[in-house]
């Protein structure tokens, strides 16, 4: 028992992640991530500052040093910080928020809460290293089944419940997914795994994929996987990804690494843990009842049915009836199915939906925002038309302009 996992020492001590590198800032005591180890030394000072907090003697720490742990959520980053905790709720313990009320007064009562919400994964890495195996694993063991009249709906994402609470993966694995909904601007991902195979090591499209991650400036986590294999040679893995400068955290760098094998499962129930630590770390939140918007993760046209969208809710709320602008288009949701195929009538934030009610397919990557009524969609988009042609028309312009030009 000489060093410890920081996740592991929290979740001992029955404090959030946050709250524990709040302490560690406050210590000075520097880490890479929830999952760098710390001196048995700093685990006992962790120990104390927390007895003392419980003894609502926050103010007895603030006397040795000047940035004592108690105060570290005022110094750090000021209100953001200070609200943040606040607005935590339940995990945040009541002493450092009692702490800041007495020094801050004006930055204790947070605004209204903005909750939490579920993470969105995306699954990348080489052809055949086994993405949608491991999507199929999780699905398998973490999805109930609940299909409609045993169909099986593709809606390009889906919610695995965890012990950890609700992670959401987006079921379209490869680049093409993540790139094409990047090149409009949108990021839907909030966390990358990188799937490589234990066999194989890194390959083109693996090294692709870590660059994509890196330029949307995604946290990642690398699944090795494949690790059932007789050849699998997890270490030759993580030596190659060092000399791309990813240094994986046994090796004293702050890459998580997992190795899994989505064959028998060993190591899935790890790589969601570290999904939801990297999750907490983030501290996603959004805002059921704000303005709606999404994404469009991907749209096709069912011959019966008409356009089918798969939209993630980002903010708000999505209700059957609304009315949606996409683009220059708009509808009105008349069905909305959730990634189990089960009717639903609405949807809150990092929830992918499939919506029946678009007339045209819209592209993958497009933002979706709601209307009022389908006045002020028309509007908006009449706007968006406007604006779009007064564009070209600037353009062409400049075009003649730059012709005159030259013909001079
Ligand atoms: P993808 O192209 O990355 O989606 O890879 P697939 O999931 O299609 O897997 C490619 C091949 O590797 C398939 O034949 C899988 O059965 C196999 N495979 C995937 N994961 C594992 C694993 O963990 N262990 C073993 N032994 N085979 C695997
Ligand atoms: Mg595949």
């Amino acid at each position: 028992m000489s060093k410890v996992r920081i996740y592991s020492l929290a979740k001992d001590l029955g404090v959030d992640n946050h709250k524990m590198l709040e302490i560690l800032d406050g210590l000075g005591v520097s880490y890479k991530s929830v999952s760098s180890t710390i001196e048995e030394d700093t685990v006992e000072l962790i120990k104390q500052i927390l007895e003392e907090e419980a003894q609502g003697g926050a103010a007895s720490t603030a006397e040795p040093t000047p940035d004592a742990p108690a105060e570290a959520t005022t110094p750090r980053t000021a209100q953001a910080e200070a609200s943040e905790a606040a607005k935590q709720g339940s995990a945040a313990p009541a002493p450092s928020a009692t702490a800041t009320a007495e020094r801050e007064p004006e930055a204790a009562p947070a605004a209204p809460e903005v909750p939490h919400r579920a993470p969105v994964v995306t699954i990348m890495g080489h052809v055949d290293h086994g993405k949608t195996s491991l999507l199929d694993y999780i699905r398998k063991t973490k999805v109930a089944a609940k299909e409609a009249g045993g169909i099986t709906q593709h809606v390009g994402a889906f919610e695995a419940q965890t012990s950890k609470g609700r992670i959401v993966f987006i079921d379209t694995p490869g680049h093409e997914a993540f790139t094409t909904i990047r090149a409009r601007g949108a990021n839907v991902a909030d966390i990358a795994i990188i799937v490589i195979a234990a066999d194989d090591s890194l390959m083109p499209q693996t090294r692709e994929a870590i660059a994509h991650a890196q330029a949307a400036k995604v946290p990642m986590i690398v699944a090795i996987n494949k690790v059932d294999l007789p050849q699998a040679d997890p270490e030759r893995v993580k030596t190659d990804l060092t000399q791309l400068n990813l240094v994986p955290e046994e090796y004293g760098g702050d890459l998580v690494v997992v190795p899994v094998s989505a064959k028998t499962g060993e190591g899935v129930e790890d790589l969601l843990e570290y999904i939801s630590l990297t999750a907490e770390l983030e501290d996603l939140r959004a805002d059921p009842k704000a303005p709606f918007s999404g994404v469009i993760i991907e749209s096709r046209v069912d011959r019966q049915a008409g356009v089918l969208a798969t939209v993630m809710v980002q903010q708000g709320t999505l209700h059957v009836g609304d009315f949606l602008v996409v683009g220059e288009g708009y509808g009105k949701i008349k069905a909305m199915t959730d990634s189990n195929g089960g009717r639903i009538k609405e949807a809150g934030p990092s929830t992918p939906v499939q919506i029946l009610g678009f007339s045209e397919a819209p592209a993958s990557g497009e933002t979706v925002l709601s209307a009022k009524n389908e006045h002020a969609a028309r509007e908006v988009i009449a706007g968006r038309a406007s604006d779009r042609r007064d564009a070209e028309n600037a353009r062409e312009r400049r075009r003649l302009t730059l012709e005159e030009m030259m013909g001079e």
